[in-house]
């Protein structure tokens, strides 16, 4: 990138350069004949109207020749020397470009290296009137070096390639800078790609920058973090999958050790062999439950016409039992007939899960512990809402709690038996509601309760 640009700069100061070269070169070329055909045409004029007077045409090409700083010459119309002002010419024919066209009666000009020297060389004719007619009688020729002026546009081209190098100089400084401080937020999120690839979830890169780049940043920490949460509920599911499932593997591990050491009768072995059945029952329902978790996308509901309040009552007095056992109280309040089309075990699976969660998350610091449901409906939807007064959640986990394998990480609510899960409840729940077309949504209050609400359009 940066070789591109200074390509570029290169490029655009030489060419610049070279114009004005180029220019100046021109114009000074150009000023240095106007001055030159000047003095050619006064020396013209003068010798034809003192051409007898040879003394005087001497001495006044001497001294213009003095003046111009050039030798001037003068020649007959056989290009024959007539007056040099250095003098030694003299009676010689000299025959070149110029000449010829003087004594064509057009004036000439150019330019030529002689002996490595520049030399700017010029004619005019000597144009007398004879009987009214012009008649061509020989011409002024004056060469002149150039050497100081090109000297002069040697020392500005000088000046130019030293102004370029530095300017070049600055430039490059100026744009290794700008692409230094340009790529350095993208180069600590490549670093910070690496770091999460290589493993490190939850990196983080520091934020200096606002706008796009900045908007970036903030996404790929909030990436990032999410990832790590991700993995944690994760870790966390399978270790509780693996606990649920070494705890009876231990028990049958036991029960069949005893068995074989001992030799007891056959009623013990029966009740040895019931209770390792009862081990294997356990295990069976946690591989169906796990199944049935991830099996859901695949399930294909058996919808009827049902009434919601039916539903609802059905489960209460399922759960009730459970509920009051552990010091809460369900409490049906508002509720009405709705007809809905729905998988009615799906739904009551749904409930039981959502009564479950209540019941399990309650708060034993409360005097009174109580779920209330009620059913509302409008012209647009029905809405089933279910409120407790239990734990409640805090509101960084309110995100995650839909998700398959989350659970909330709260030392007080994983060190209570009773409230042991795999994290999949709700995520259960959410499955089969969306699969209804319906929605469902949580609130919640840390230490004051949570409230489910499932929305059914009508
Ligand atoms: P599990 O109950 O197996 O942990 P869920 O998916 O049913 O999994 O619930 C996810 C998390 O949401 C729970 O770990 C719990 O912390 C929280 N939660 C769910 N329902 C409630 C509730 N009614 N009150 C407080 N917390 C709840």
């Amino acid at each position: 990138m940066i070789l591109i640009y200074s390509v570029i700069i290169v490029i655009a100061f030489t060419f610049f350069g070279m114009v004005v070269i180029e220019n100046y070169r021109n114009i000074i070329i150009r000023n240095e004949e106007i001055r030159l055909f000047q003095t050619a045409n006064i020396v013209a004029d003068t010798y034809r109207t003192n051409m007898e007077d040879i003394i005087l045409i001497n001495t006044m090409v001497k001294s213009y020749g003095k003046q111009a700083n050039a030798r001037i010459l003068i020649l007959d119309s056989h290009k024959m020397v007539i007056v040099d002002s250095f003098n030694t010419y003299i009676d010689e024919t000299i025959d070149n470009e110029e000449i010829r066209s003087a004594l064509e009666g057009k004036s000439n000009s150019g330019t030529y290296i002689l002996e490595g020297r520049n030399v700017l060389q010029l004619s005019v004719p000597i144009v007398n009137d004879v009987g009214g007619r012009k008649r061509v009688d020989g011409a002024v020729l004056i060469s002149a070096s150039l050497e100081e002026e090109f000297s002069d546009i040697k020392n500005l081209q000088n000046m130019l390639i030293k102004v370029s190098i530095l300017s070049l100089s600055i430039a490059l400084i100026f744009t290794i800078i700008a692409v230094n401080s340009l790529t350095k937020p993208l180069r600590s999120l490549n670093y910070a790609v690496e770091k999460l690839s290589s493993g490190e979830l939850g990196y983080k890169v520091q934020k200096r920058e606002s706008g796009e780049i900045g908007k970036l940043i903030d996404s790929f920490n909030e990436m990032s973090g999410k990832l790590k949460k991700i993995e944690n509920n994760r870790k966390s599911f399978i270790n509780s999958i693996s606990h649920e499932l070494k705890t009876p593997l231990t028990s049958i591990r036991a029960l069949i050790d005893s068995l074989t050491i001992g030799e007891s009768g056959i009623e013990v072995y029966k009740e040895y062999l019931e209770d390792i059945k009862e081990e294997t029952i356990r295990m069976g329902q946690l591989v169906n439950y796990l199944l049935n978790s991830i099996k859901l996308e695949d399930i294909n509901l058996d919808i009827k016409d049902e009434d919601l309040k039916d539903i609802v009552e059905d489960t209460v007095k399922l759960v009730r039992p459970y509920a009051e056992k552990n010091g809460v109280s369900i409490i049906i309040n508002k509720i009405e007939s709705v007809n809905i089309k729905c998988d009615r075990n799906k739904i009551k699976e749904v409930l039981m899960n959502l009564f479950d969660n209540a019941v399990k998350y309650r708060d034993p610091d409360k005097k009174q512990n109580y779920i209330s449901v009620s059913i509302e409906r409008n012209r647009k939807e029905a809405k089933l809402v279910m409120e407790d007064n239990g734990l409640g959640i805090k509101g960084d986990d309110m995100s995650d709690i839909f998700n398959r394998g989350f659970r909330v990480f709260d030392s007080c609510i994983r060190m209570d038996s009773d409230k042991e899960g795999y994290g999949i409840g709700l995520s259960i729940v959410k499955n089969i509601i969306e699969k209804h077309g319906w929605k469902i949504s949580a609130e919640s209050t840390y230490g004051i309760g949570s409230k489910f609400i499932i929305r059914i359009p009508m």
